[in-house]
């Protein structure tokens, strides 16, 4: 079957471009021309991805990403959003939104192309990953089944917290995770305030992993990293 995408925008002629586009590569669209049609349409069906407009008749598309985030069994949907130059890309692909990625119109089909194929191909990767039974990174041992983790030959042992943590990081490497997507995501908290309690708790995790711990990069002003090549 098909992967659906769900297309929200009002311009005419890029839908159009876009349905073209999307089902040349073998995709199977749905076009929502508001906001309200694509909370509809995204209650009725979950996408493999979103492509979203920030300029919407009737609401910002910036509210649709939210919806999504805080939607629990949508949360995990991919979203690219189409943006106008010199709108915010901190608040876009930051904690408000937690778009995946954007680009800035007008832009060339083949660049949109290029960007659903990899947001679709990292969010089938972190699936499988959510799935797997076991992982290794290096010298780093994860038994997703077991909940256990070595370094070399050595066993670490992580508090469930640290844990979670961890797998967050793992299954997210390469991308920058902020504190406040940590704490929601590990923690299950909304609290800004609270943001030093990921810290403290990422130095524990880095000093367990030892040498591993080199693989978490500190990203400054924004969260951590878990590297996608050997640092
Ligand atoms: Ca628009």
């Amino acid at each position: 079957m098909n992967e659906l995408i769900l297309i929200v925008e009002d311009e005419a002629d890029l839908v159009q471009s876009l349905e073209y586009n999307l089902q040349q590569q073998g995709y199977d669209t749905r076009v929502a021309l508001d906001g309200q049609s694509a909370l509809e349409a995204l209650d009725e069906k979950r996408p493999a991805l979103v492509v979203l407009d920030l300029m919407l008749p009737d609401m910002s598309g910036l509210e649709v990403c939210r919806w999504i985030r805080n939607e629990e069994t949508m949360r995990a949907t991919p979203v690219l959003i189409l943006t106008a130059r010199g709108e915010e890309i901190d608040r876009i692909t930051g904690f408000e939104a937690g778009a995946d990625d954007y680009v800035v119109k007008p832009f060339c089909v083949d660049e949109l192309m290029l960007r659903v194929r990899a947001i679709l191909r990292r969010s089938q990767v972190e699936s499988q990953e959510l799935h797997a039974d076991k992982m290794q990174i290096g010298d780093l041992f994860i038994d997703f089944a077991a909940h256990r983790v070595r370094v070399g030959e050595k066993e670490v042992e992580l508090t469930p917290l640290e844990y979670q943590l961890l797998k967050v990081l793992v299954i997210r490497r390469g991308r920058t995770q902020s504190r406040e997507v940590l704490l929601r995501d590990v923690w299950d908290i909304e609290a800004e305030v609270m943001t030093r309690t990921v810290d403290t708790h990422m130095q524990r995790l880095r000093a367990k992993l030892e040498q591993c711990g080199e693989w978490i990069a500190t990203v400054r002003g924004v969260g951590y990293r878990f590297e996608a090549e050997e640092p």
